[in-house]
């Protein structure tokens, strides 16, 4: 149970971890490889998918000491910050910028409410100025703006 409950707390920070991140670091020192994915193109790949990898460290190392000497509580944050990346990937990927076709055609008015905040955020193409940071977190104020269209 406090191996559930600890996947599930690690779950909700790493929102926190990436709204910080995706403000002070993607928006700020690396900018440069965040930067393709404001700007239109017509490649797969960005140079933004860098972070992927870069995020897969710590829930890589997290798994590795967390099996040391029978199953510890690391394997549970890093199975947090997994599942948080596998969410990641299928709204702002597959869901919003589509990536895949999967899932084209949801009426989730949640889902919705995801995806109109995050086309604020790239209303911005560039470093400064930026809003909604967040991924699965969206201001009450998305939600209520899409009810009126
Ligand atoms: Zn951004
Ligand atoms: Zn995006
Ligand atoms: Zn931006």
């Amino acid at each position: 149970m406090i191996f559930a409950l600890t996947t599930f707390v690690t779950f909700i920070i790493m929102e926190g971890v990436t709204w910080c991140t995706h403000r002070f670091i993607m928006h700020g020192l690396l900018w440069n490889l965040h930067e393709d994915h404001h700007q239109p193109h017509d490649n797969f790949f960005e140079k933004n998918d860098i972070f992927f990898i870069i995020f897969s460290i710590p829930s890589i190392l997290l798994f590795y000491f967390g099996v040391d000497g029978g199953l510890n509580i690391l394997f549970f944050i890093g199975l947090g910050i997994l599942l948080y990346g596998i969410a990641y990937f299928l709204v702002h990927d597959v869901l919003i910028h589509r990536r895949f076709k999967w899932f084209d055609k949801t009426s989730n008015p949640y889902l919705k409410g995801l995806r109109k905040g995050h086309k604020m955020h790239h209303k911005h193409l560039g470093k400064e100025h930026g809003e909604c940071f967040g991924m699965l977190y969206v201001p009450l104020k998305y939600f209520k703006a899409h009810q009126t269209v």
